[in-house]
């Protein structure tokens, strides 16, 4: 019956919780459900989600059939607690409570205590014979209401309530006498019908439909929409409202109100977490105006805390709640959030939700759960969610030490570091050289830094997004990035870094925390991550779950130890363009771009290739027989083209060519669009003897190996099979005549990159060539969208915010376009090679979302950055759990 405008529950209402948390909201829902299993829950009734939009419809006005309707909802609490709402002899107060499908912040707080006025709080003095409490109740409510619903200002009843406290020489609210309170609500009546040239409704029905009112009213309020927007939650959910009797915590000394997590929501532990105040109502507890009291006597002991517990002051009800924690854990099979206040000694549980946890606490209360047999390993593999596990793969800021920021930027890439400040590449190296840790402190990032961020234990940027090519590289390489700082300058002529009011020098000590995008001065303490434990075991777990094959993106020895360490299967993208932009080697390969012709290339190539073969060796050695797919040189060729006076010297000395000379090739060689210029395949197909090259490094490398890969040789940007036909030429050619001075043969493949739309549309005649495909996603998003990632920062932002794309491109694959086109991709490849090996290898790779659109698409693994890998692993399982 999902067009009930009221929907009882506790006191001897039929269970309702069965219409979900869509129709009642998740408050409302877990209360019914609390209600059902029969819990101890103040009986009420929720108004349904569906009568909001009904409420917006009119314009801001409450439908006349739920008007009619509340009378009835009114009926079931006063029968079930015995007062009557408005009754003067014996009244009725309920609170009016707010709760959408999800819990979210920005809606309109709960009023207390409704129902109040001159009468009714004489017959609640009489009824409880406790008068103080009475008017304690009725100015609470007179300040809640005036706040919430009437929109005035919560300072003017505040001050009123200082200058009282003040003038009667105390300091806590419950000091304040009978009469001083009775005066206090004088007042308060005065302030309302002065501000807002009407007198305070009296009549309780009144009260209610504006307080049902306001809760609707919250939904499109300014807070409100901006969280929807911020976490995609639609408007058409709209809110419920509960109306629940009053249980009062503020009734003195054997009264209370607290809350509590059923275990500790930072480390997991199985130990109840929590705080209360005795005679105090709701709101007072994270108010601050108090300080509350644990819950158990173990945490107050460890905290060192004044205030006895509940456990010691409250034994009875503590042994009940005690109870009501484990009975909601095996009832909800998750750790709970709860909310709860005693009456007199009795208790009441007000609230109860799934527990926000962090990511540490997230693993080890699924692995407890399995363990006390709350949970199957397989729903333990659902529950974590991936994203979180990035807050525990990097160092994180020690939370107890001290922090002074000074600057804040993007978080751009996770984890926390601390180091000199250096402002240039080649200074990171140098001093990282001499064993220092540093931070790399630029303007903005290009490929010329790429050894400079590798030395450097974080990196900083004045300008640049979350897509921006230091933010993108950091997350490949593991560094913690702050990128668009735009609070700092930095003066490349005095070598300093100004950060509001503080100068500092190349060499000053900073910290960063990548994950909240902060900068300090001085160094913070950091947290290594633990990966054995809890975490283990999730992984244990979830890889006994997946179907796909989850390889890193890398190159480094160190990064491919990383990759194998986080779970690696292999390597799914060495860029061997990284390798190349090593200090010792970029003049050599500035040379062999430059050189005027393939004789002058030869003595170049001749001389890169021992290094890059010894570059392979290593990386072999550590991935023990794993498959690496190696990419041979893609970047467009101006990320090389010397840039200072001394490059020129120096490149010119390597190739034996004048300065001069060198100035007009490098003229000739100006792209006015590189990233759709000579780049990728193109190279290999005007300057075949690199791509030679490469391949014989990779093969002798190979040959060397007690256990050999079986490498993988990708062609990227190829557009056509004519590319690919001729680049494979090139390697099977150079192939055997290595296998040939070798004596002996080793397997190898050869296949190419997926990343421009006219190779997914030809996939197939592709295939007949190709042994695998991998898709790079980065490239194949750009080219599909026609959105240069380096220069969407200015607008994208605003593109996701209008609703153009749901997120960003670059991070979550765009399903609707650029997915469609590796669909087609993935089908027309098969059709022609039906063991056509397929991966991904671009940030989609480490995507939650995008792995499990991919999963879909039977890919054979999903490439990422090393420290991904996990993240990427539990994603995998849950995408293989899902269907
Ligand atoms: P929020 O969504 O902000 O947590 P709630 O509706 O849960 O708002 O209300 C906040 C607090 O108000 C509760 O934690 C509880 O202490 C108090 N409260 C709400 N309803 C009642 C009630 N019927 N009796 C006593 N206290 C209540
Ligand atoms: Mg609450
Ligand atoms: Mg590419």
């Amino acid at each position: 019956m999902p067009d009930r405008l009221v929907v009882p529950f506790g006191g001897n209402a039929a269970p309702a919780h069965w219409l979900g948390k869509a129709h009642l909201g998740g408050k409302g829902a877990n209360l019914c459900e609390m209600a059902a299993i029969g819990l101890p829950v103040p009986p009420g009734f929720v108004i349904p989600t569906p009568v909001c939009a009904r409420y917006h419809e009119a314009g801001g006005r409450l439908p006349e059939a739920l008007l009619a309707k509340l009378p009835e909802g009114l009926a079931h609490i006063e029968a079930a607690v015995g007062a009557r709402f408005g009754d003067p002899a014996n009244p009725l107060l309920v609170s009016v409570r707010s709760g959408a499908r999800v819990s979210m912040p920005g809606m309109m707080d709960t009023v207390l205590n409704l129902g109040l006025n001159r009468e009714t709080v004489e017959g609640l003095a009489r009824r409880s014979g406790n008068r103080r409490f009475a008017y304690d109740s009725f100015r609470r409510f007179i300040q809640m209401y005036a706040d919430v619903v009437l929109g005035l200002d919560h300072y003017l009843f505040e001050d009123a309530l200082e200058l009282m406290k003040d003038d009667r020489g105390v300091t806590l609210d419950t000091a304040l006498t009978e009469a001083d309170l009775e005066a206090l609500v004088g007042q308060y009546l005065e302030i309302v019908a002065k501000e807002r040239g009407e007198p305070f409704p009296m009549d309780p029905m009144a009260q209610l439909e504006g307080a049902v009112a306001a809760v609707f009213g919250s939904w499109r309020s300014e807070r409100a929409t901006v969280y929807r927007r911020l976490n995609d939650i639609p408007e058409e959910w709209g809110t419920a409202v509960t109306v629940q009797a009053m249980i009062f915590g503020n009734m003195g000394e054997t009264s209370a109100t607290g809350v509590a997590f059923t275990r500790d929501p930072a480390t997991g532990e199985r130990a109840i977490y929590g705080e209360y105040l005795v005679n105090a109502q709701g709101e007072d507890v994270v108010a601050g105006i108090r300080t509350p009291q644990y819950l158990t006597k173990a945490a107050r002991e460890r905290a060192g805390a004044a205030g006895a517990s509940m456990e010691e002051t409250m034994p009875e009800v503590f042994k009940e709640l005690s109870q009501v924690f484990t009975l909601l854990e095996r009832h909800y099979r998750d750790m709970q959030d709860i909310e709860f206040t005693v009456q007199e000694g009795r208790l009441f549980i007000l609230q109860t939700r799934s527990g926000k946890r962090t990511a540490r606490a997230a693993l080890r209360i699924a692995c407890d759960m399995v363990a006390e047999g709350l949970i199957g390993e397989d729903e333990a593999v659902r529950r974590v969610d991936p994203a979180v596990l990035d807050q525990l793969l990097h160092p994180t800021l020690d939370p107890k030490a001290e922090r002074q920021v000074i600057a804040t930027g993007l978080p751009a890439s996770p984890g926390a570091a601390s180091g000199a400040i250096v402002l240039d590449s080649a200074e990171a190296e140098r001093r990282a050289g001499l064993g220092e840790t540093v931070i790399l402190v630029r303007v903005e990032t290009s490929p010329e830094d790429i050894a400079g961020m590798h030395a450097a234990r974080g990196i900083l940027t004045a300008r640049g997004g979350m897509t921006s090519h230091a933010a993108v590289v950091a997350r490949g390489m593991g560094r913690p990035c702050v990128s668009g700082a735009g609070g700092i300058a930095i003066d490349p002529e005095t070598r300093t870094v100004r950060a509001g009011s503080h100068v500092l020098k190349e060499g000053d000590i900073i910290t960063l925390d990548g994950a909240t995008g902060e900068v300090m001065l001085g160094e913070v303490p950091t947290i290594e991550p633990e990966l054995s434990g809890d975490f283990a075991t999730l992984m244990a777990w979830a890889d006994r779950h997946r179907r796909l094959k989850v390889r890193a993106n890398a190159e480094t020895p160190a990064d491919c130890r990383v990759a194998r360490q986080f779970g690696a299967e292999g390597i799914g993208l060495a860029r061997t363009e990284h390798m190349f932009f090593d200090p010792d080697r970029i003049g050599l390969v500035r040379a062999m771009i430059l050189a005027a012709d393939e004789a002058a290339r030869a003595p170049i190539l001749a001389r890169l290739l021992p290094l890059q073969r010894a570059d392979f060796a290593e990386m072999f050695a550590v991935m023990a027989g794993l498959p690496v797919t190696i990419r041979l040189l893609d970047p467009p060729l101006h990320e090389f083209l010397p840039q200072r006076e001394a490059d020129y010297a120096e490149v010119a000395e390597a190739s034996g060519v004048s300065v001069a000379g060198l100035k007009r090739r490098v003229a000739e060689l100006h792209e006015m669009n590189p990233m759709l210029g000579h780049r990728g395949c193109r190279l290999g197909v005007t300057y075949p003897d690199i791509y030679a090259m490469q391949t014989r490094a990779i093969l002798e490398a190979a040959l060397q190996q007690a256990d050999p890969p079986v490498p993988e040789i990708m062609i990227p940007l190829v557009a056509t099979r004519r590319e690919l036909d001729l680049m494979k030429a090139v390697v099977d050619e150079t192939a055997e005549a290595v296998f040939a001075e070798a004596g002996r043969r080793i397997p190898y493949l050869v296949g190419t990159m997926i990343e421009l739309p006219r190779a997914a549309l030809v996939a197939d005649s592709i295939a007949e060539t190709a042994e695998f495909f991998s898709f790079g996603t980065n490239d194949l998003t750009q080219t599909t969208l026609g959105i240069s990632r380096d220069d969407a920062a200015r607008f994208l932002a605003t593109y996701v915010e209008k609703g153009i794309y749901p997120k960003d491109p670059f991070v979550t694959l765009d399903v609707d376009g650029v997915g469609q086109l590796v669909r087609l991709a993935v089908e027309r490849g098969r059709g022609a090679r039906p063991d056509l090996k397929l991966g991904i290898c671009g940030e989609h790779g480490g995507d939650p979302a995008s792995i499990r659109f991919v999963a879909g698409l039977g890919l054979d693994y999903v490439s990422c950055s090393p420290w991904r890998v996990p993240i990427a692993r539990l994603a995998a399982a849950q995408a293989a759990l899902a269907d």
